[in-house]
């Protein structure tokens, strides 16, 4: 790469009205990386309506419009030095910040802190410090800004380094430099003017350069989120396109890459990449997709990684820091989102470990809540397994988000990977996958060819509240309607597959793994599977989740009152005859594109 396409993004961070817009807008009209005439224009503008100029106007102005030479959007100024180019990432609040980093388009290498030399160290100063250190941003320099408020005394500049200093050292960052400027007068962001004589160090313009660029981490295990899966269109062509942005290491045609959590797998056949030419290898960094040589069903949100590397974590339940900002605390026991990767799965907090104060560092255990602006140490339970890797051993796979009632409300980054309840069937199902040995028909020939989806509808509830009976007479009306269905009794595994452990104690979890993989080689074959169940719980449908995809599943419950903790698809209140519970579930069926409504 030449020196002048290298490029880094940067975040501009700090309390607000301390400075940053200036800071930014200084930057570019001293660096003449404005269009011509754009000062003048503001200036007059602010004549007209008799307010004074300031330099944050022009990132305004420059937002209304796409300008040559530098272009900006809601959060991004793009500008170049002689060195290189950069993005710098204008974060006027936390969330802002968090998304960029952990889902957007930018995510920050280095980053300018900007506290105002008058205000000093404010709240938001410390609490933005503590973010780029949970957020693993090393580089930060700090821009001590409005030093024409304090007449360019030394003395307050210093007073504001050792206080700063002394509480990056507690989060455990050092930075790279402190830099005194006035981005209203523009001393020391692209020249010095004379102000501080006593201050030898650089501008703000030639610490910009200085920072490293972080290398896209291509020498670690390859990791790529599935964005999305495209389908060739021409006709016979089965061909799909596994799409996405790969965030660490490389992959090469033939490579074998396995999807988790489901662990599929399958090699690279070939490598589509948009708009460039032809590639024979994936890189980190590169947004690409690719196909594979077998047919295999991968979903948005799977993590793909190559086989004969470290394997992604795969578990539901993790343990956690994170940064809360919603308006609403962040509470135990409470479903929220988590956003990982590209994968979305319901969340609840399990436990509140630990909490502080991300501007006291104040810290307190036994809590029931997150507050606004506290980081804690938290464990959360997903309800359906994730892949991930540890922040500290990949920072892009180990960082998430979480959503409140639509709003991004929190962020920060995984710490560990806990055992969970399946951990033990979900190893097995590791090595099944990889075994697994395919038919030249695909599940989608099968589901086109018999005009249904394989799946495997769960019917549970009290002893004698008449599950067979629907079980049965649902099979009859769907085998009467064509459909290839087929009811598995559980005396039927019970007494054959499970002949070797029936009555040897508490097998419970082993019959269901086993009925759920011989239900996985019926919805294999294409089939609907019909299945009876007295009183199950969530933890073993969680058994059942982990041996089939969770999409393949319905759960219905039948009789009142519910007397476990499983997610239902469908309750049935009694009192209901057979017929009823019959057309319920089928309109189930139906409404999820399992079997298909007649025209
Ligand atoms: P932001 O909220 O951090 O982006 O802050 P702005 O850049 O919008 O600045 C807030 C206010 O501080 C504006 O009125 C600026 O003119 C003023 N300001 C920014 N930098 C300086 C400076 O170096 N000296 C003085 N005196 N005022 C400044």
């Amino acid at each position: 790469m030449k020196a002048e396409e290298e490029h880094i993004s940067l975040a501009i961070v700090g309390h607000v009205d301390h400075g940053k817009s200036t800071v930014l807008g200084r930057l570019l009209a001293d660096t003449g990386s404005l269009p011509e005439g754009k000062i003048e224009q503001i200036r007059a503008n602010c004549e007209r309506n008799s307010k004074p100029f300031e330099y944050a106007f022009l990132i305004d102005a420059l937002k209304d419009e796409q300008s040559q030479g530098i272009t900006i959007d809601s959060a991004r100024v793009f500008f170049k030095t002689k060195k290189r180019n950069y993005t710098l990432i204008d974060a006027p609040g936390h969330i802002e910040f968090l998304k960029n980093m952990v889902t957007g388009a930018s995510r920050a290498e280095a980053a300018f802190l900007v506290i105002d030399a008058e205000e000093g160290v404010r709240e938001n100063s410390r609490r933005h410090g503590y973010l780029l250190s949970m957020l693993g941003i090393a580089q930060a320099a700090i821009i001590v800004n409005k030093m024409d408020l304090v007449g360019f005394d030394r003395s307050i500049y210093e007073r504001i380094v050792t206080e700063y200093t002394e509480f990056l050292a507690r989060i455990g960052i050092t930075p790279l430099c402190f830099l005194p400027a006035s981005a209203r007068t523009g001393e020391g962001i692209a020249h010095f003017q004379g102000s501080m004589p006593w201050y030898k160090g650089p501008t703000v313009l030639e610490v910009l350069d200085t920072f490293i660029k972080e290398e896209p981490p291509t020498a670690k295990p390859f990791r790529m989120p599935v964005q999305d899966i495209y389908k060739f269109t021409g006709f016979g062509d089965s061909r799909r396109i596994i799409a996405g942005t790969a965030l660490a290491g490389s992959a090469r045609i033939g490579d074998e890459i396995v999807f988790y959590p489901s662990g599929k797998k399958g090699r690279i056949n070939t490598i589509e990449s948009f708009n460039t030419e032809a590639r024979t290898e994936i890189q980190a960094g590169q947004a690409s997709g690719f196909t594979l040589d077998e047919q295999i069903y991968v979903a948005r949100g799977e993590l793909a990684a190559k086989a004969g590397e470290s394997r992604p974590r795969v578990t539901t339940r993790l343990r956690i820091n994170l940064f809360w900002l919603g308006k609403e605390p962040f509470r135990k026991k409470t479903e929220y989102i988590l956003k990982l990767g590209t994968s979305r799965v319901a969340v609840f907090v399990e436990e509140i470990t630990r909490v502080v104060n991300a501007s006291d560092l104040h810290s307190d255990t036994d809590r029931e809540m997150v507050e606004r602006h506290e980081v804690a140490d938290c464990i959360l339970k997903c309800n359906r397994a994730v892949a991930f890797d540890l922040s500290q051993d990949s920072a892009l796979t180990g960082r998430f988000v979480i959503v409140d009632d639509y709003e991004i409300s929190g962020g920060g980054i995984i710490r560990e990977a806990l055992e969970d309840k399946q951990a033990w069937v979900r190893d097995k199902v590791f090595e099944r996958e990889y075994k697994w040995e395919r038919s030249a028909i695909s599940l989608e020939m099968r589901a086109e060819k018999y005009n249904q989806k394989p799946t495997l509808i769960i019917i549970t509830g009290q002893k004698n509240a008449g599950k067979k009976p629907v079980a049965k007479a649902l099979e009859g009306r769907l085998f009467s309607d064509g459909k290839i269905v087929y009811f598995l009794g559980i005396g039927n595994v019970l007494y054959g597959i499970d002949a070797d452990i029936k009555g040897t104690g508490n097998k419970r979890e082993e019959h269901i793994r086993r009925l759920s993989e011989a239900t996985n080689l019926l919805l294999d074959a294409g089939v609907i599977v019909l299945a009876t169940a007295i009183e199950l719980t969530r933890d073993d449908l969680e058994i059942i989740r982990t041996v089939i995809e969770p999409e393949r599943i319905g759960v219905v419950w039948t009789g009142d009152p519910v007397t476990t903790d499983i997610p239902c698809d469908l309750i049935i209140p009694e009192p209901r005859n057979t017929e009823e519970s019959v057309s319920l579930i089928k309109t189930l069926m139906q409404d999820r594109g399992i079997i298909f409504r007649p025209w």
